[in-house]
């Protein structure tokens, strides 16, 4: 019997990095995959390649999110694990002196109010199976600040992690875990743009991570699958860091 052996298991922003390393090794330990993501066509090839069904959704988008529980639901009768991990990183400088209020607003619409749908929406399921698990994608920088002045990202991520915890108290006794992820750097296109932009701040970066490289993908989502699963029955309102050793040095 493999650990996610029929649970039926929803992504966001499966289409790549994370999520996608995630929707892999779900498939891996038996789960059935929905995959969504707002990028249709490596969406469809990630539903294709893990035996998965892609729900194209923009998560900062009610309707969607209501959208793709239903969806995931109907086609395969009931929503066990939702890793609400579709995020982005601010397009410019993410100082407090430069942030625009458009770009801050956006930060945060899909960083942290799509945390907010996911769990509103997804709760309700939960609660009639009397369980279920739920990971979000917070960051390092929750914890500890990112040393790098994103101020509406690393407020964003904040945001996912006290909202966890909120929820993981809260819903403790219905059989419903809620944690917070919080990954180191991790080598996916989202931190590789970053760094395009400004390749000095990789090596800024790697300096403060002891373990002296990012993470793989396939790391953060091995953590996932553990957060997942019954292994971690007891384990909820956390912060759950995977970060190489940063917020320990
Ligand atoms: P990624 O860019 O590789 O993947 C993000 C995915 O989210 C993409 O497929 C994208 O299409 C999708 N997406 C973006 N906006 C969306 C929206 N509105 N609706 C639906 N899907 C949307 O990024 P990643 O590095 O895998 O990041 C995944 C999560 O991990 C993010 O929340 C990110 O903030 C967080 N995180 C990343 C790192 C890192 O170093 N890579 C570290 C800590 C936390």
């Amino acid at each position: 019997m493999q650990r996610l052996q029929d649970r039926v298991a929803v992504i966001t922003g499966a289409a790549s990095g994370i999520g996608l390393a995630t929707a892999r090794r779900f498939a891996e330990e038996g789960a059935r995959v929905v995959v969504a993501d707002l990028d249709e066509t490596a969406g469809a090839k990630a539903a294709d390649e893990v035996g998965g069904l892609f729900v194209r959704a923009d998560v900062a988008n009610e309707d969607d999110v209501v959208r793709m529980y239903a969806t995931a639901f109907e086609t395969y009768g009931s929503v066990d694990i939702a890793f609400n991990n579709a995020g982005i990183s601010p397009p410019d400088d993410d100082s407090i002196l430069e942030t625009g209020i458009d770009a801050w607003r956006r930060v945060q619409e899909v960083n942290l109010t799509s945390v907010y749908l996911c769990c509103k929406h997804v709760i309700p399921y939960m609660r009639r199976q009397g369980r279920g698990s739920i990971v979000n994608t917070a960051s390092f920088v929750a914890v500890m600040g990112s040393a790098t002045s994103q101020i509406s990202y690393t407020a964003s991520k904040g945001g996912v992690l006290a909202m966890s915890r909120e929820l993981g108290v809260q819903f403790a006794r219905e059989g419903i875990r809620v944690n917070a992820l919080c990954p180191g750097p991790v080598d996916t296109p989202l931190l590789r743009e970053l760094f395009a932009k400004d390749p000095e701040r990789a090596q800024r970066r790697l300096v403060h991570v002891p373990i002296g490289r990012f993470a793989r993908a396939e790391e953060i989502a091995a953590a996932v699958a553990f957060l997942a699963s019954d292994d971690a029955s007891f384990i909820t309102a956390s912060e759950f860091l995977v970060d190489g050793g940063i917020s320990g040095a």
